[in-house]
């Protein structure tokens, strides 16, 4: 098993979470295959997609074929906290955590993220990949998010 976890880093001004929404969100991302390094770009799928996995009893998230080794890939969502505390970020925060075989991932091109401010106020559907910025009326303050990056890193 090849487990990778997701963190992100970010700037934020009056935010006191970013949410995923849970299991029917959908993760686009892109992979390396481990066999044959082909790139493969943007697969998508959600945490509570099922499909069996190829010869075995188990089921993932994801599965696929290489197209140039034709080696498979699977992979699985093992644990999302859904919804992450940004107010004090004293280092990068786990988003995700996936068991990926026969792939590494690369990539999230992260999109749809729910945003959320201290006094309660939801921001559905956040584009954070530019510097963000919404008016909360009920707290009469700007909501910014800036310079989110995101990146896989293998857990051992
Ligand atoms: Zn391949």
């Amino acid at each position: 098993m090849v487990y990778y976890k997701l963190l992100f880093s970010c700037e934020t001004k009056n935010v006191e979470a970013i949410s995923t929404g849970g299991t029917n969100y959908e993760w686009h991302i892109s992979l390396v295959c481990s066999s044959c390094h082909t790139d493969i770009n943007e697969i998508y799928f959600r945490g509570d997609d099922q499909v069996d996995v190829a010869n075995s009893r188990g089921q993932c998230n994801f599965q696929m074929k290489c197209k140039s080794c034709a080696k498979m890939i699977n992979i699985t969502l093992e644990k999302f906290p859904d919804t992450v505390n940004v107010q004090e970020i004293s280092k990068d925060i786990q988003i995700a955590l996936f068991d990926c075989r026969g792939a590494d991932p690369k990539s999230w091109n992260f999109q749809g993220l729910t945003v959320i401010t201290p006094n309660g106020t939801v921001f559905n559907d956040a584009d954070l990949t530019d510097t963000w910025v919404e008016y909360d009326e009920k707290a009469a303050e700007e909501v910014l998010i800036d310079k989110f990056k995101a990146y896989f890193q293998k857990s051992k």
